[in-house]
Protein backbone atom coordinates (compact mmCIF):
# COMPACT_ATOMS: atom_id res chain seq x y z
CA UNK A 1 0.00 0.00 0.00
CA UNK A 2 0.82 3.76 -0.80
CA UNK A 3 2.61 5.54 2.24
CA UNK A 4 0.01 8.40 1.31
CA UNK A 5 -2.65 5.96 1.29
CA UNK A 6 -1.64 4.82 4.80
CA UNK A 7 -0.88 8.17 6.23
CA UNK A 8 -4.47 9.42 4.79
CA UNK A 9 -6.11 5.90 6.57
CA UNK A 10 -4.54 6.72 9.76
CA UNK A 11 -5.69 10.09 9.99
CA UNK A 12 -9.44 9.18 8.48
CA UNK A 13 -9.40 6.85 11.45
CA UNK A 14 -7.56 9.39 14.74
CA UNK A 15 -10.68 11.58 13.15
CA UNK A 16 -13.80 10.96 15.47
CA UNK A 17 -16.98 10.09 13.53
CA UNK A 18 -19.74 9.37 16.23
CA UNK A 19 -23.31 8.68 14.52
CA UNK A 20 -24.49 12.49 14.52
CA UNK A 21 -21.36 14.30 14.14
CA UNK A 22 -19.39 13.21 10.98
CA UNK A 23 -18.65 15.74 9.17
CA UNK A 24 -15.22 16.30 10.42
CA UNK A 25 -14.05 13.03 9.12
CA UNK A 26 -16.17 13.77 5.99
CA UNK A 27 -14.30 16.48 4.60
CA UNK A 28 -11.17 14.49 4.87
CA UNK A 29 -12.49 12.24 3.01
CA UNK A 30 -13.71 14.87 0.35
CA UNK A 31 -10.71 16.17 0.55
CA UNK A 32 -8.80 12.59 -0.34
CA UNK A 33 -11.00 11.49 -3.34
CA UNK A 34 -10.86 15.35 -4.62
CA UNK A 35 -8.48 14.80 -7.14
CA UNK A 36 -9.82 11.61 -8.46
CA UNK A 37 -13.16 12.53 -9.08
CA UNK A 38 -14.95 15.11 -10.62
CA UNK A 39 -17.10 16.69 -8.12
CA UNK A 40 -17.75 16.57 -4.11
CA UNK A 41 -20.99 17.28 -2.00
CA UNK A 42 -22.64 16.60 0.98
CA UNK A 43 -26.30 16.64 2.17
CA UNK A 44 -28.37 18.10 4.84
CA UNK A 45 -27.46 15.66 7.59
CA UNK A 46 -23.41 15.36 6.18
CA UNK A 47 -23.92 12.32 4.17
CA UNK A 48 -20.81 13.08 1.45
CA UNK A 49 -20.65 11.59 -1.85
CA UNK A 50 -17.50 12.10 -4.63
CA UNK A 51 -19.16 11.73 -8.11
CA UNK A 52 -16.45 10.16 -11.18
CA UNK A 53 -19.15 11.50 -14.17
CA UNK A 54 -18.73 8.67 -17.10
CA UNK A 55 -18.13 10.67 -20.56
CA UNK A 56 -20.85 9.07 -22.11
CA UNK A 57 -24.30 11.04 -22.75
CA UNK A 58 -26.71 9.67 -20.51
CA UNK A 59 -24.99 6.61 -18.43
CA UNK A 60 -25.89 5.37 -15.88
CA UNK A 61 -25.01 5.54 -12.14
CA UNK A 62 -23.28 2.68 -9.94
CA UNK A 63 -23.15 3.45 -6.28
CA UNK A 64 -20.20 2.54 -3.99
CA UNK A 65 -21.44 3.17 -0.40
CA UNK A 66 -20.21 2.79 2.56
CA UNK A 67 -20.79 4.45 6.41
CA UNK A 68 -18.93 7.45 8.09
CA UNK A 69 -20.11 6.85 11.52
CA UNK A 70 -19.08 5.15 14.41
CA UNK A 71 -20.61 4.21 17.60
CA UNK A 72 -19.70 6.23 21.47
CA UNK A 73 -21.38 7.32 23.88
CA UNK A 74 -23.11 10.95 24.89
CA UNK A 75 -23.56 12.69 27.88
CA UNK A 76 -26.91 11.57 29.65
CA UNK A 77 -26.54 13.05 33.21
CA UNK A 78 -23.57 15.20 35.23
CA UNK A 79 -23.80 14.43 39.00
CA UNK A 80 -22.95 17.30 41.36
CA UNK A 81 -19.54 15.83 42.33
CA UNK A 82 -18.46 15.57 38.68
CA UNK A 83 -19.80 12.16 36.96
CA UNK A 84 -20.90 11.58 34.16
CA UNK A 85 -23.60 8.56 32.80
CA UNK A 86 -24.10 7.88 29.26
CA UNK A 87 -25.97 7.17 26.75
CA UNK A 88 -25.50 4.15 24.15
CA UNK A 89 -24.63 5.92 20.36
CA UNK A 90 -25.54 2.77 18.39
CA UNK A 91 -24.59 -0.90 19.69
CA UNK A 92 -21.95 0.03 21.90
CA UNK A 93 -20.95 -3.10 23.94
CA UNK A 94 -21.36 -2.06 27.80
CA UNK A 95 -19.41 -5.33 28.73
CA UNK A 96 -16.26 -3.81 27.43
CA UNK A 97 -17.03 -0.35 28.40
CA UNK A 98 -15.44 -0.72 32.19
CA UNK A 99 -11.71 1.02 32.52
CA UNK A 100 -11.51 2.42 28.84
CA UNK A 101 -10.43 5.53 27.92
CA UNK A 102 -12.69 8.26 26.04
CA UNK A 103 -12.54 11.37 24.58
CA UNK A 104 -15.52 13.61 24.59
CA UNK A 105 -16.42 16.72 22.22
CA UNK A 106 -17.66 19.92 23.73
CA UNK A 107 -17.57 22.87 23.22
CA UNK A 108 -14.04 24.17 24.17
CA UNK A 109 -13.02 21.16 22.03
CA UNK A 110 -11.53 17.69 23.29
CA UNK A 111 -11.92 15.99 27.01
CA UNK A 112 -10.22 13.06 28.35
CA UNK A 113 -12.39 10.82 31.04
CA UNK A 114 -12.08 7.15 31.77
CA UNK A 115 -15.29 4.88 32.57
CA UNK A 116 -14.63 3.99 36.06
CA UNK A 117 -13.86 0.31 37.32
CA UNK A 118 -14.66 -0.01 41.09
CA UNK A 119 -11.44 -2.14 42.37
CA UNK A 120 -12.00 -6.01 41.75
CA UNK A 121 -11.44 -6.36 45.59
CA UNK A 122 -14.56 -3.73 46.91
CA UNK A 123 -16.86 -4.58 43.54
CA UNK A 124 -20.40 -6.55 44.19
CA UNK A 125 -21.02 -8.63 41.16
CA UNK A 126 -17.50 -9.41 40.02
CA UNK A 127 -18.23 -11.64 37.09
CA UNK A 128 -21.08 -9.71 35.77
CA UNK A 129 -21.66 -7.13 32.78
CA UNK A 130 -22.97 -3.86 34.16
CA UNK A 131 -25.85 -2.11 33.09
CA UNK A 132 -25.52 0.82 31.10
CA UNK A 133 -26.35 3.22 33.84
CA UNK A 134 -24.23 1.24 36.07
CA UNK A 135 -21.53 2.53 34.12
CA UNK A 136 -19.83 6.43 35.24
CA UNK A 137 -17.08 8.43 33.75
CA UNK A 138 -14.69 10.27 35.58
CA UNK A 139 -13.55 12.82 34.22
CA UNK A 140 -11.07 14.03 36.83
CA UNK A 141 -13.32 16.81 37.95
CA UNK A 142 -14.79 17.32 41.85
CA UNK A 143 -17.81 19.04 40.66
CA UNK A 144 -20.40 19.65 37.70
CA UNK A 145 -19.61 22.90 37.23
CA UNK A 146 -15.83 22.06 36.67
CA UNK A 147 -17.17 19.92 34.53
CA UNK A 148 -19.24 22.26 32.45
CA UNK A 149 -16.14 24.67 32.47
CA UNK A 150 -14.58 22.04 30.49
CA UNK A 151 -17.42 22.94 28.02
CA UNK A 152 -19.10 19.60 28.91
CA UNK A 153 -22.88 19.14 28.70
CA UNK A 154 -25.88 16.61 28.20
CA UNK A 155 -25.64 15.33 25.03
CA UNK A 156 -22.03 16.09 24.22
CA UNK A 157 -20.30 12.73 22.58
CA UNK A 158 -17.71 10.52 22.95
CA UNK A 159 -15.27 7.56 21.10
CA UNK A 160 -13.05 5.41 22.70
CA UNK A 161 -9.65 6.94 22.58
CA UNK A 162 -7.67 3.89 20.75
CA UNK A 163 -6.01 4.89 17.63
CA UNK A 164 -4.75 2.68 14.85
CA UNK A 165 -2.18 -0.11 15.36
CA UNK A 166 -0.48 -2.94 13.49
CA UNK A 167 -0.43 -5.64 15.05
CA UNK A 168 1.44 -8.37 12.58
CA UNK A 169 0.19 -8.32 9.68
CA UNK A 170 -3.17 -7.01 10.35
CA UNK A 171 -4.86 -3.58 11.64
CA UNK A 172 -5.91 -3.09 15.22
CA UNK A 173 -8.32 0.22 16.02
CA UNK A 174 -11.76 0.92 16.75
CA UNK A 175 -14.05 2.38 14.04
CA UNK A 176 -12.75 -0.14 11.55
CA UNK A 177 -16.58 -0.32 11.11
CA UNK A 178 -16.62 1.22 9.09
CA UNK A 179 -13.91 4.10 8.43
CA UNK A 180 -11.90 1.19 6.94
CA UNK A 181 -14.67 0.37 3.85
CA UNK A 182 -15.05 4.44 3.44
CA UNK A 183 -11.23 4.11 2.98
CA UNK A 184 -11.84 1.38 0.28
CA UNK A 185 -14.14 3.50 -1.51
CA UNK A 186 -11.48 6.33 -1.06
CA UNK A 187 -8.66 3.70 -2.44
CA UNK A 188 -10.95 2.73 -5.58
CA UNK A 189 -11.33 6.00 -6.98
CA UNK A 190 -7.49 6.69 -6.39
CA UNK A 191 -6.68 2.96 -8.55
CA UNK A 192 -8.92 3.91 -10.84
CA UNK A 193 -7.04 7.23 -11.67
CA UNK A 194 -3.73 5.66 -11.40
CA UNK A 195 -4.41 3.34 -13.62
CA UNK A 196 -6.40 5.91 -16.18
CA UNK A 197 -9.70 4.02 -16.22
CA UNK A 198 -12.64 5.95 -17.92
CA UNK A 199 -15.83 4.28 -16.45
CA UNK A 200 -18.73 3.45 -19.02
CA UNK A 201 -21.24 4.31 -16.35
CA UNK A 202 -20.91 7.27 -13.64
CA UNK A 203 -19.10 6.16 -10.50
CA UNK A 204 -20.86 7.95 -7.04
CA UNK A 205 -18.79 7.17 -4.13
CA UNK A 206 -20.26 7.57 -0.95
CA UNK A 207 -19.86 7.98 2.55
CA UNK A 208 -23.41 7.77 4.32
CA UNK A 209 -24.18 8.86 7.80
CA UNK A 210 -26.23 7.15 10.46
CA UNK A 211 -25.54 3.68 9.57
CA UNK A 212 -25.57 2.69 13.45
CA UNK A 213 -28.70 3.62 14.47
CA UNK A 214 -30.71 2.15 11.48
CA UNK A 215 -29.07 2.94 7.95
CA UNK A 216 -30.43 6.37 7.81
CA UNK A 217 -27.96 7.99 5.37
CA UNK A 218 -28.01 5.83 3.12
CA UNK A 219 -31.83 6.07 2.92
CA UNK A 220 -31.31 9.80 2.01
CA UNK A 221 -28.79 9.49 -0.05
CA UNK A 222 -29.75 6.53 -2.36
CA UNK A 223 -33.13 8.57 -2.87
CA UNK A 224 -30.93 11.73 -3.99
CA UNK A 225 -28.37 10.04 -6.62
CA UNK A 226 -30.98 7.26 -7.74
CA UNK A 227 -28.57 4.83 -8.85
CA UNK A 228 -28.69 2.18 -11.09
CA UNK A 229 -26.72 0.04 -9.20
CA UNK A 230 -24.97 -0.46 -6.12
CA UNK A 231 -22.41 -1.98 -3.81
CA UNK A 232 -22.42 -1.46 -0.02
CA UNK A 233 -19.58 -2.23 1.40
CA UNK A 234 -19.55 -2.85 5.41
CA UNK A 235 -17.86 -5.04 7.73
CA UNK A 236 -18.67 -9.13 8.37
CA UNK A 237 -17.88 -11.03 11.74
CA UNK A 238 -14.64 -12.79 10.93
CA UNK A 239 -15.49 -16.22 12.26
CA UNK A 240 -12.06 -17.40 12.70
CA UNK A 241 -11.30 -16.95 16.80
CA UNK A 242 -12.03 -19.38 19.20
CA UNK A 243 -15.44 -20.78 20.45
CA UNK A 244 -17.55 -19.62 17.19
CA UNK A 245 -19.28 -22.27 15.42
CA UNK A 246 -18.88 -22.17 11.63
CA UNK A 247 -22.48 -24.13 11.60
CA UNK A 248 -23.94 -21.40 13.41
CA UNK A 249 -22.52 -18.58 12.43
CA UNK A 250 -20.79 -19.56 8.60
CA UNK A 251 -17.03 -19.70 8.44
CA UNK A 252 -15.37 -16.51 7.64
CA UNK A 253 -11.85 -16.04 7.83
CA UNK A 254 -9.73 -12.93 8.16
CA UNK A 255 -7.06 -12.59 5.25
CA UNK A 256 -9.41 -14.75 2.75
CA UNK A 257 -10.52 -11.96 0.98
CA UNK A 258 -13.88 -10.48 1.09
CA UNK A 259 -16.95 -11.80 1.38
CA UNK A 260 -19.96 -11.40 -0.82
CA UNK A 261 -23.49 -11.63 0.74
CA UNK A 262 -26.28 -14.25 -0.59
CA UNK A 263 -29.71 -13.43 0.15
CA UNK A 264 -33.07 -11.84 -1.05
CA UNK A 265 -31.50 -8.56 -0.76
CA UNK A 266 -28.22 -9.00 -2.64
CA UNK A 267 -29.12 -9.07 -6.46
CA UNK A 268 -28.15 -12.10 -8.21
CA UNK A 269 -27.21 -10.56 -11.46
CA UNK A 270 -24.39 -8.05 -9.57
CA UNK A 271 -23.29 -11.03 -7.53
CA UNK A 272 -22.62 -12.91 -10.61
CA UNK A 273 -20.51 -10.40 -12.85
CA UNK A 274 -18.06 -10.43 -8.69
CA UNK A 275 -17.72 -13.42 -8.42
CA UNK A 276 -17.08 -14.06 -12.27
CA UNK A 277 -14.41 -11.38 -11.85
CA UNK A 278 -13.04 -12.81 -8.81
CA UNK A 279 -12.80 -16.18 -10.14
CA UNK A 280 -11.12 -14.70 -13.71
CA UNK A 281 -8.79 -12.36 -11.89
CA UNK A 282 -7.76 -14.84 -9.33
CA UNK A 283 -8.97 -12.29 -6.30
CA UNK A 284 -10.35 -14.06 -3.37
CA UNK A 285 -13.97 -13.56 -2.17
CA UNK A 286 -15.66 -15.60 0.51
CA UNK A 287 -19.37 -16.04 0.79
CA UNK A 288 -21.84 -15.49 3.61
CA UNK A 289 -25.54 -15.84 3.38
CA UNK A 290 -28.90 -13.77 5.06
CA UNK A 291 -31.73 -15.29 4.75
CA UNK A 292 -33.56 -11.94 5.23
CA UNK A 293 -32.61 -8.97 4.86
CA UNK A 294 -28.47 -7.94 5.65
CA UNK A 295 -28.52 -5.82 9.43
CA UNK A 296 -26.31 -3.02 6.51
CA UNK A 297 -26.90 -0.16 4.27
CA UNK A 298 -27.69 -2.37 1.72
CA UNK A 299 -31.60 -2.87 3.43
CA UNK A 300 -31.85 0.66 2.92
CA UNK A 301 -30.46 1.08 -0.49
CA UNK A 302 -32.06 -1.70 -2.16
CA UNK A 303 -35.69 -0.98 -1.48
CA UNK A 304 -35.20 2.49 -2.19
CA UNK A 305 -37.52 4.32 -4.50
CA UNK A 306 -38.74 1.40 -7.24
CA UNK A 307 -35.87 -1.18 -5.79
CA UNK A 308 -32.37 0.04 -7.04
CA UNK A 309 -30.39 -3.46 -7.33
CA UNK A 310 -27.64 -3.80 -4.60
CA UNK A 311 -25.76 -6.05 -3.18
CA UNK A 312 -23.78 -6.63 0.01
CA UNK A 313 -19.52 -6.84 -0.13
CA UNK A 314 -18.12 -7.62 3.36
CA UNK A 315 -14.71 -6.63 4.78
CA UNK A 316 -14.27 -9.56 7.71
CA UNK A 317 -13.85 -8.04 10.84
CA UNK A 318 -12.54 -9.91 14.52
CA UNK A 319 -13.76 -8.28 17.66
CA UNK A 320 -17.03 -5.67 16.21
CA UNK A 321 -17.79 -3.12 18.19
CA UNK A 322 -14.97 -2.33 20.12
CA UNK A 323 -11.83 -1.03 20.67
CA UNK A 324 -9.92 -3.86 19.22
CA UNK A 325 -11.67 -3.95 15.84
CA UNK A 326 -8.99 -6.15 13.95
CA UNK A 327 -8.94 -6.41 10.02
CA UNK A 328 -6.72 -7.74 7.73
CA UNK A 329 -4.64 -5.05 4.89
CA UNK A 330 -4.58 -7.98 2.42
CA UNK A 331 -8.62 -8.03 2.55
CA UNK A 332 -8.65 -4.10 1.46
CA UNK A 333 -6.46 -4.57 -1.29
CA UNK A 334 -8.63 -7.39 -2.60
CA UNK A 335 -11.65 -5.48 -2.09
CA UNK A 336 -10.18 -2.09 -3.63
CA UNK A 337 -9.24 -4.51 -6.69
CA UNK A 338 -12.72 -6.53 -7.15
CA UNK A 339 -14.37 -3.11 -6.89
CA UNK A 340 -11.44 -1.71 -9.94
CA UNK A 341 -12.32 -5.01 -11.99
CA UNK A 342 -16.39 -4.56 -11.23
CA UNK A 343 -15.86 -0.62 -12.54
CA UNK A 344 -13.78 -1.52 -15.73
CA UNK A 345 -15.95 -4.12 -16.77
CA UNK A 346 -19.58 -1.84 -16.63
CA UNK A 347 -20.76 -1.36 -20.20
CA UNK A 348 -22.83 1.38 -21.28
CA UNK A 349 -25.67 -1.22 -22.04
CA UNK A 350 -25.28 -3.41 -18.71
CA UNK A 351 -28.39 -3.70 -16.82
CA UNK A 352 -28.10 -5.24 -13.30
CA UNK A 353 -32.32 -5.27 -13.05
CA UNK A 354 -34.76 -8.17 -14.28
CA UNK A 355 -36.69 -7.88 -17.27
CA UNK A 356 -39.36 -10.33 -18.92
CA UNK A 357 -38.07 -10.47 -22.53
ZN1 LIG B 1 -20.90 -1.00 9.93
Amino acid sequence: MKNTSIDFLHHLLETPSPTGMEIRAQKLWAEYVAPFTDTQNCDAYGSTWAILHSKKKNAPTLMLDAHADEIGFSIRHITDDGFAYVERLGGSDVAIARGRRLRFFGSKGEVIGVIGNTAIHIRDDQDKAPKLWELYVDLGCSSRREVEDLGLRVGDRAVYLDGPLMMNKRLVCRALDDRLCGFITAETARVLHERKISPTWNIAFVNSVQEEVGCIGAEMVTYRLNPDAAICLDVTHATDTPGLSPARYGEVKLGSGPCLCIGPACHPMINERLEDLATRKNIPLQRETSGRTTGTNTDSIFRSRGGIPATNLSLPLRYMHSPIETADLGDVLATVELLTEFIASLKPTDSFAYSLK
